[in-house]
């Protein structure tokens, strides 16, 4: 074969990944939000015998072989190039694993979901430890297989970040340690601000209506996306101009739904932004979890949380709630918005004490994988942390270590990307606001003017370059943690008069 013929022969191949992608996306995103459940069991064997479809697509060894006769190719340009690597990992990470073994860990991770439900509904981890147990040495298994000589945890950490690994997020973490416990203890210490009025009762249907004006100063536009409801939010797609997102309303939370619509939204523009040119292929997305989320992270926590954002929505919210939001000022209803109070659930966390849900997850992590924490008791040694950095301890392990789904699936090395994703955000931020003014884009309704900053430094790019890559290119400089710990100081300090 020339090159022409292989570059057809790969051309055809990501078509029709792509195409069983789109299918099974399109299913998923239909499942979480409205499918009928009676349906569910006809629906899901399908839906199995699909994915396996496209498992033996992504594993044609013809494809394995002709990628990395390509990666060889010196005269591919950039983009290809870099598109071949990515696939060129993708299947080697996928075939490694012998068959059988796969299907089994398949249906541990099945089963470990079941106990980890059933163990959360009744309170009682002893359910869900044998299987959590399992899990860790079938994922320690599945690593093998690869063959790589980079220490396991540290490979889950790449998986997830790639160029992370325990060295980098160890100095992450260990300077977020260092100035954030003294300023939570400062924070939890002072005069606590008025946030009551926000727990009043907020009727949903008010709140859809006004959800549409917050969708469109966002400039969600429904010519490309459509929002829905769940009980998880979340955002899916299958093209850079077919983007879907979730919300969830709270009757007695006014804040929840149109935070986590602005979150969620982030996900969404960052992916509709990516360029056209990449759709179907493996360069239309996020480049990692950590870039992922921050960009819903700078939506949420450096835009809709700012004043000058609620300068140009507040009265709008008013105007719709006035009985319960007549009275309240545009700068106490903001104020309301940033407090930050130590708490057990990750989920529900603030701004500046949502880092250290995180950092807790990362040393227990890094512990089952060193051998120095153990799956048996470690119930405890969740809420010993708990205490130890946040100063608050579970009754129940529903609200403790069986809060989160991650491990009963086998996502070791995940959670640490949400605290870099909020600190990734904070470089950008200071950045875009030396070339744009923030504020009053936000104050005018010129949403726009922040998106499409994003868009041409970050957005982009899709998978093309690394983040690392994409840091330097969009601020000048490597990442740098102690933008966001000064961010967050600033912050904290004026709006609790430290
Ligand atoms: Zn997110």
């Amino acid at each position: 074969m020339n090159l022409n013929e292989k570059l057809q022969k790969y051309n055809e191949w990501v078509f029709r990944m792509s195409a069983y992608r789109m299918a099974l996306s399109i299913i998923a995103i239909d499942k979480l939000t409205v499918a009928p459940e009676a349906g569910a069991d006809y629906r899901d064997k399908r839906t199995a015998f699909l994915a396996g479809e496209l498992f033996s697509v992504q594993t044609d060894p013809e494809m394995a072989q002709l990628l990395n006769e390509l990666r060889t190719e010196e005269s591919l340009d950039g983009e290809t190039k870099k598109a071949v690597e990515l696939y060129a990992k993708m299947v080697h990470d996928t075939v490694c694993i012998p068959k059988d073994e796969f299907v089994a860990s398949e249906e541990l991770m099945n089963a470990s979901y079941n106990a980890w439900l059933e163990a959360k509904m009744k309170n009682d981890y002893s359910i869900f430890e044998p299987y959590l147990k399992q899990v860790i040495e079938i994922m320690k298994k599945r690593y093998e297989y690869r063959g790589s000589d980079m220490p396991l945890y540290d490979q889950m950490l790449d998986d997830y970040e790639p160029g992370m690994n325990r060295e980098k997020y160890d100095a992450f973490f260990g300077a977020l340690k260092e100035r954030l416990v003294p300023l939570i203890k400062k924070v939890t210490e002072a005069e606590q601000i008025d946030e009551s009025f926000l727990h009043q009762e907020f009727d949903k249907a008010d709140q859809k209506k006004y959800m549409d004006q917050i969708l469109a100063y966002l400039h969600f536009d429904p010519s490309w996306g459509y929002q829905n409801e769940t009980e998880h939010p979340f955002t899916d797609g299958t093209c850079s101009n077919d983007m879907r997102t979730t919300t969830k309303y709270l009757k007695d939370n006014v804040v929840s739904a149109i935070l986590s619509t602005v979150h969620e939204v982030g996900h969404a523009t960052y992916q509709h932004d990516v360029d056209e040119r990449y759709d179907g292929t493996i360069l239309a997305a996020g480049i990692s979890s950590g870039m992922h989320e921050s960009q819903s992270r700078l939506f949420e926590n450096y835009l809709a949380r700012t004043g000058a954002f609620w300068e140009a929505n507040y009265d709008g919210l008013q105007k719709q709630f006035p009985q319960q939001l007549g009275n309240v000022s545009c700068e106490q209803f903001v104020n309301a918005l940033n407090i930050a109070r130590p708490s057990l659930i990750r989920t529900e966390a603030d701004e500046l004490t949502y880092p250290m849900h995180i950092l807790i997850r990362y040393e227990i992590e890094k512990g089952l994988f060193d051998g120095s924490v153990s799956t048996e008791g470690l119930d405890r040694t969740w809420d010993d942390m708990y205490e130890k950095y946040l100063g608050v301890r579970s009754k129940t392990a529903s609200a403790g270590i069986l809060q989160d789904v991650h491990w009963s699936g086998g996502s070791f090395g995940y959670f640490p990307t949400y605290a870099l994703g909020s600190a990734f955000a904070a470089q950008f931020v200071r950045k875009m606001r030396q070339e744009v003014d923030v504020d009053e884009a936000l104050r005018s309704g010129h949403f726009e003017i922040c998106v499409n900053w994003l868009k041409e430094h970050i957005h982009k790019y899709g998978c093309r370059y690394d983040a690392d890559e994409i840091m330097k290119m969009a601020t000048g400089e490597p990442f740098n943690v102690n933008y966001y710990l000064d961010y967050l100081e600033d912050k904290y300090t004026k709006l609790y008069k430290l």
